[in-house]
């Protein structure tokens, strides 16, 4: 056999044979429905839905060792649909043909390990995945590329000429809605965003409108944009794109699977720290590390963190008081986050009860830990959001409170890029946020730009600047 021949073997064996029978199924009354139709809450008790697959156990057919050994050699292929987070096409949306696969080179975003002298600061080694390096700068790539792949193939399989794909955001959720709609067959998809007027910042506000879609903002905050979304996926012809549809939350697993990758599948002491908004990433981020465990492909579970904002904190309250209440958010400049009431919650309470029983907590940071995390993490070479500041806050406090433990292996989720956040970093340089911030900026994190004459010498001097001798 040639070598190139024995090469074709071997990617014939990475790709995809498993065949799925994935279902809707009640997260409280456990009835199941088919997957081909549009479903975001039970019809019959009108709980949340989550998606499984019948067929999972027959994964079981091969060692967590040899799917760990797919999972790296599919990484040579160079087939579009395998590249993105349908390299796990097996744990993601295994009912999609590869062919109805929708990539725009979200995934497999870089893990890096923090600065020593940040470490320090925080008190532990950790790595940060950079998730503001997906196309859209956020997380969210990774929901809509499996949402946007789900209706991709529904258009094709059930004929459907007209459709309309809304969501409610903090900014990010629009901004890779959009984009990823804007991708399929114009005349057919449209896309609407609803944002709280004001409370999304300027360059997620430009992302949609540049992706074209139709731009609706509201008076209120993400809370009321989403009672609105939620009223008219019930009733009307819409495609839900919120976390609350199950379909993103299958794309969101591959941030687990990634981590336990870049990990070498070594999940012994692994600590993963996610900032928490409306609570789809967490669900998604602990339903994919299940996953990986009940096939074998990692040793243990790892333990989850939770981090959330004074001003915006209540599943830390549920966490500290035994207790579910929506509250009503204060401003706060981890914005992707200010959600008072989340709608996965009920997904979270089952999955720490059902797997992270003694593996879960939450940690409560203040919006000026938050800030000056992500500033001190940007003066020590990385770039993070304010929810990754958020993230890295939590850690030093999860340090404080013994939470983490020095053998502990953390990694970081910083969910969207800075510059989303640039704004927040202005008003904090130029003593301009609004009290109800409350942050106190740091002088010593403060920076400006000088005006000075275009003048070589007068720089100079100003910088203090030694002569070469031999000049
Ligand atoms: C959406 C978002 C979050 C919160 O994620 P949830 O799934 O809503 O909990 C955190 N950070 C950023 C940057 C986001 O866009
Ligand atoms: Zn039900």
């Amino acid at each position: 056999m040639s070598w190139e021949k024995s090469l074709d073997e071997i990617e014939k064996q990475l790709l995809p044979s498993h065949k799925a029978q994935m279902v809707f199924e009640c997260l409280e009354c456990g009835r199941t429905y088919h997957i081909d139709q549009f479903l975001y809450t039970c019809p019959s008790c009108k709980s949340l839905l989550r998606i499984v697959d019948r067929n999972f156990d027959h994964l079981k057919k091969v060692s967590g060792q040899q799917w760990r050994r797919i999972f790296t050699a599919r990484r040579m292929l160079n087939l579009p649909s395998l590249k993105g987070i349908f390299l796990f096409y097996e744990l993601i949306l295994p009912c999609i043909p590869l062919d109805d696969v929708v990539y725009l080179g979200e995934g497999h975003t870089p893990l890096v390990q923090a600065n020593d002298e940040l470490s320090a600061l925080v008190g532990a080694d950790f790595f940060i995945k950079y998730d503001g390096l997906n196309p859209s700068a956020s997380f969210k790539d990774r929901g809509m590329a499996s949402a946007v792949s789900f209706i991709n193939y529904s258009i094709r399989k059930r004929n459907i000429s007209q459709l309309l794909g809304i969501c409610a955001s903090t900014g990010d959720t629009s901004a890779a809605a959009a984009l990823y709609l804007s991708y399929l067959k114009k005349g057919v998809v449209r896309s609407v965003v609803l944002l709280p007027q004001g409370k999304v910042t300027s360059q997620q506000l430009s992302q949609p409108l540049g992706s074209g879609a139709t731009v609706i903002e509201i008076s209120g905050v993400f809370d009321d944009c989403m009672k609105i979304v939620e009223e008219l996926s019930e009733n009307y012809e819409v495609f839900l794109l919120n976390s609350k549809n199950p379909v993103r939350i299958m794309g969101q697993k591959s941030y687990s699977y990634e981590v336990a990758q870049q990990m070498d599948y070594d999940t012994t002491d692994l600590v993963v720290v996610v900032p928490i908004g409306n609570a789809g990433n967490i669900t998604a981020v602990m339903e994919g590390f299940v996953d990986l465990y009940r096939l074998e492909i990692i040793p243990q579970l790892p333990r989850i963190i939770g981090v959330q904002s004074q001003h915006a904190n209540p599943i830390a309250r549920w966490w500290r008081d035994g207790r579910y209440q929506p509250i009503k958010v204060k401003p706060s400049v981890a914005q992707a986050a200010m959600i008072g009431d989340p709608v996965s919650f009920p997904k979270v309470s089952q999955l720490v009860s059902a797997y992270f029983q003694d593996r879960f907590s939450v940690v409560e940071v203040t919006e000026q830990e938050i800030i000056d995390q992500m500033l001190e993490a940007n003066r020590h070479g990385h770039i993070v959001c304010t929810q990754g500041g958020e993230s890295i806050a939590g850690v030093k406090k999860a340090v404080e409170q013994g939470l983490i433990k020095k053998t502990d292996k953390v990694v970081v989720d910083s969910t969207s890029h800075q510059l989303k956040f640039s704004g927040f970093q202005q008003m904090y340089f130029e003593d301009r946020l609004p009290k109800e911030y409350e942050i106190r900026p740091r002088k010593e994190l403060q920076n400006r730009p000088i005006q000075l004459p275009a003048s070589a010498s007068q720089i100079a001097q100003y910088l203090n600047l030694q002569r070469k001798s031999c000049a």
